[in-house]
Formats: C-alpha cells, sequence, structure tokens
C-alpha cells in the first residue's frame, strides 16, 4: 500500500534540496559561527548568506531576522516583546483573535494573569477576521495586535495588509503568525505592513527545530534566552547551522516556485472539495475562496474524526482531524468551535493539507476513500441513526 501524506499542515518531508544544503553542515563545516578560525568564520560566512536569503523572500533586511527554534518561540518572543514594550508606556490592552494558534492564545493567557487585557476578535462562519472589527478594538492603550495570516485548521487567509495599515495609522505594533503562509502564498513585510512575523522551517519543506522571527528595525526586541550574544544579543546559544541552512535553502525554493505550485496544488484542493460534495450532510468549513492554496476542512455530521482518521490511515491516507497540537485529546477543535460550529458536529472534522508532492492520482483515491470510510461509520453510528430520524443531536 501506497503512503498518501496530506498532513503537511503538521510538517512536511524535508525536500532533496533542503536535505543536500545541509548535508556539508553536519560534518565539514561544523564550526562554531563565533569561533575566529577559518573553519568557525566559513560556518559565519554562509549564516549570513542564510540571512540574506530568507530576508529577501519576505521583502526585509538581514538584520531585521532573528532565527529560533520555530514558530512557537518566534510567536512567544513577538507577542511578549510587544506587550513588556506597551506596558512601560502604559498600554496593556492586546487584540488577537479567537482562532489562533495556542502559542499565541497561551501567550496571551500568561499576560492576562499579568494584569494585561486580552480582546480576541470574532472570526465568523467563514473563518475570515472583519478589519472593521479591529479597526473598532483599537484604543488608545493597545500595545500590539496579532493576527494569524492563515489558519492552520481551515487554512483561510486573513485581511492582513488591511489590518496592518489600520495598525500603522494608530501607530499600534502588529504581530503575524504566518507560519502557515510562507511559501505558500506571497509575503512581502513591507507591502503587509506587518511590525513582526513568526516563520517555521519544517512547515515549507526545510526542518523541524528551526523557524525565524522578522522584527521591524526601531523595535526593541526582548529576549527570551539570555545568555551568548547571537542574534545580535537578542537570542542565545550556539547556532544550529545545518538547520538555519536548510531553511534558507527550502524558503528560496518555496518562493521561486510559489505561483507554479499554488497552481497546481489548488487544483488538487478543488478535485477533492468537489469530489466530496455530494457526501450528505458534509461541509466545508471556512471560506471557498480566501484559502491557502492546499488546505481543506470538511465536517461530516453522525461521525468522529478520529474514527474516520484511522479508517483513512488504513487506506494509505495520512490526514488530520484538527491541529496536531489538540488531536491528542478529544475535544473539539477551538477553531471550528469559534466559528459557530456546534460541538456534535466539530467532533465529525478533517483535515486534508496538501503539497507540490501530492497528485491528482492520489486525490482521486483521497475521495472514494473518504466516500468509504464516512459511509461505513455512518452505518454503525448511533448518532446518524438519531439524525436520520429527525432528532436533535448535540
Ligand atoms: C505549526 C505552527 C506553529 C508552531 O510552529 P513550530 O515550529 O512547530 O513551533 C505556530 N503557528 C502556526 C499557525 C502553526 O501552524
Amino acid at each position: 500500500m501506497k503512503t498518501i501524506y496530506v498532513d503537511n499542515a503538521a510538517t512536511t518531508r524535508l525536500s532533496d534540496v533542503a536535505f543536500e544544503a545541509m548535508k556539508p553542515f553536519m560534518q565539514d563545516i561544523y564550526g562554531n559561527p563565533s569561533s575566529l578560525h577559518h573553519i568557525g568564520q566559513t560556518a559565519k560566512e554562509y549564516l549570513d548568506e542564510a540571512r540574506a536569503k530568507i530576508a529577501k523572500c519576505i521583502n526585509a533586511q538581514p538584520n531585521e531576522i532573528y532565527f529560533t527554534s520555530g514558530g512557537s518561540e518566534a510567536d512567544n518572543q513577538a507577542i511578549l516583546t510587544a506587550a513588556y514594550n506597551g506596558a512601560k508606556k502604559g498600554k496593556k490592552h492586546i487584540i488577537s483573535s479567537k482562532f489562533e494558534h495556542h502559542a499565541v492564545l497561551h501567550t496571551l493567557d500568561k499576560l492576562k494573569n499579568e494584569g494585561f487585557e486580552i480582546q480576541l476578535l470574532d472570526v465568523y462562519k467563514n473563518g475570515i477576521i472583519k478589519v472593521e472589527d479591529v479597526k473598532n478594538a483599537l484604543r488608545n492603550d493597545t500595545a500590539l495586535v496579532t493576527i494569524m495570516t492563515a489558519n492552520n485548521e481551515v487554512g483561510t487567509v486573513q485581511p492582513i495588509r488591511e489590518i496592518g495599515e489600520i495598525c500603522k495609522e494608530k501607530g499600534v505594533v502588529f504581530h503575524t503568525d504566518a507560519v502557515q503562509a510562507i511559501g505558500h502564498i506571497k509575503i512581502d513585510v513591507s507591502e503587509m505592513n506587518v511590525d513582526m512575523l513568526s516563520a517555521s522551517a519544517h512547515k515549507f519543506h526545510g526542518p523541524r527545530g528551526i523557524g525565524f522571527l522578522y522584527c521591524r528595525k526601531g523595535i526593541l526586541l526582548q529576549n527570551l534566552i539570555n545568555g551568548g550574544a547571537q542574534e545580535r544579543g537578542k537570542r542565545a546559544g550556539t547556532e544550529n547551522t545545518p538547520a538555519i541552512i536548510g531553511m534558507a535553502a527550502a524558503i528560496e525554493d518555496a518562493c521561486e516556485g510559489l505561483e507554479r505550485n499554488a497552481e497546481y496544488i489548488s487544483e488538487i484542493r478543488d478535485m477533492i472539495i468537489d469530489g466530496c460534495a455530494d457526501i450528505e450532510l458534509s461541509r466545508l468549513n471556512g471560506d471557498r475562496q480566501n484559502r491557502l492554496p492546499g488546505t481543506i476542512n470538511f465536517c461530516f455530521e453522525g461521525i468522529e474524526g478520529e474514527g474516520l482518521l484511522l479508517l483513512l490511515d488504513q487506506y494509505g491516507i495520512c490526514a488530520s482531524s484538527g491541529s496536531a497540537c489538540t488531536s491528542g485529546s478529544l475535544d473539539p477543535s477551538h477553531v471550528l468551535l469559534s466559528m459557530g460550529i456546534p460541538v456534535a458536529v466539530a467532533h465529525g472534522s478533517l483535515r486534508i493539507s496538501l503539497s507540490e508532492e501530492n497528485t491528482k492520482e492520489e486525490a482521486q483515491i483521497i475521495i472514494d476513500s473518504i466516500h468509504k470510510v464516512v459511509s461505513y461509520l455512518r452505518s454503525i453510528s448511533p448518532v446518524w441513526e438519531k439524525i436520520q430520524k429527525g432528532e436533535v443531536v448535540e
């Protein structure tokens, strides 16, 4: 049986380009970039080159890029920086949304415990924030607006440029978690008016455990990790050179192939959406148009997402019932609930997240398998029986 991997929003396969780029830095160019001898300095030159490549892909300056251990760390550092800088000026109000990643929401919980006022905006049924809501929420004591570029569970893309514009007008710091977006849709920090942006390599075919934070010049970045003077004193710890080189190779590759890949992947995406449209009492979650090229999220009434996943796995299909971080628990996803989807329905959710490595043949297998599995699970589901009889299920 062939493995069909469609869980790219959880993590992606390391690309050959990234893998090959990393190899020399494991055993040959292993010097510490802070060392003054030639092997350390060679590593430093490549590190600088990697930083420049990454900056170019998002239209930033190299000295605005800070390497982190991934998206979570970048989110933490960005949010805590803006909050504490704001607090120094008496600003303790923060605006975000209900369906952010937990790296954002849990950092905001911490700030709430420290006395910050956190305002989470609605994302509505289509999974898209209203620019008007951000405008209305902004206050004189707002320290930060943090809104994700694209949602990791449903794939909806937010009006980042417009939100950035109103934050800029008001002089409020704007951060975006662009982890799902980078390498998949065009990201230009200048055009989007963002001050801080988080990214993670393993979501665009780079290695896991490495990411970066873009922080606009002029913002005083606060440290999470104290120690050596790496990353211009803002993030201590010997640089993970192989991972950084791999991330740079992967982002360069993704940016070069962006339009071609987006077109190809969205064809497969639409094929799967259309191919499952005839399943009774199913729905596509999130706006049909404003979404990432590769992310699909369905709900099938009367079944459990976990059962769906396990049976699809038996057909070789690796998908997800929500985000990897929540699928350990049986609680329905906070993302789907925030979009007003009833608890019972949210339990039957399925996320399919594609990459350019998927094919149309695989899409057909996925469509056929979903039909088979949904109808089997419904045939043994007492909940489905009730729905069929017209009884209300909650
Ligand atoms: C994966 C993800 C993260 C976390 O990134 P890590 O590199 O795994 O820490 C943060 N935000 C979003 C939207 C993600 O999809």
